[in-house]
């Protein structure tokens, strides 16, 4: 999600225009990194097999998940391999936290076998 600089109304990160007071978002301006917790809720769907959907954070999700795969659990393989697959330090942080999350509720569960 992204405000509206003008009149501060929130609108998804794709919109170009502002509805209420027509002004224009910048084509290609740096994009704000993905709310965490909307990556994290992309993670947990495909993690279960669910389409993660469209936008940014599904994306990112899917590009972090594919670091993990690749990574293999592996921390220096994760920071090594993070840029084939992520585009900022941010992203690269953002798994980290998301990682710790994950290997939280793991811990915290038994393990469900699919
Ligand atoms: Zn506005």
């Amino acid at each position: 999600m992204k405000n509206c600089p003008l009149c501060a109304h929130e609108y998804y990160d794709e919109a170009r225009r502002c509805p209420d007071c027509e002004y224009d978002f910048p084509a290609d301006g740096p994009a704000a990194p993905p709310e965490e917790s909307d990556v994290a809720s992309a993670l947990g769907k495909i993690a279960r097999g669910e389409d993660p959907g469209t936008g940014p954070a599904a994306s990112l999700a899917e590009r972090i998940d594919a670091l993990f795969r690749d990574a293999d659990d592996d921390p220096n393989e994760l920071w090594r391999r993070s840029p084939q697959r992520l585009r900022h330090v941010s992203e690269y942080e953002m798994a980290l936290r998301l990682r710790d999350a994950w290997k939280k509720s793991q811990a915290s569960k038994p393990r469900e076998g699919r």
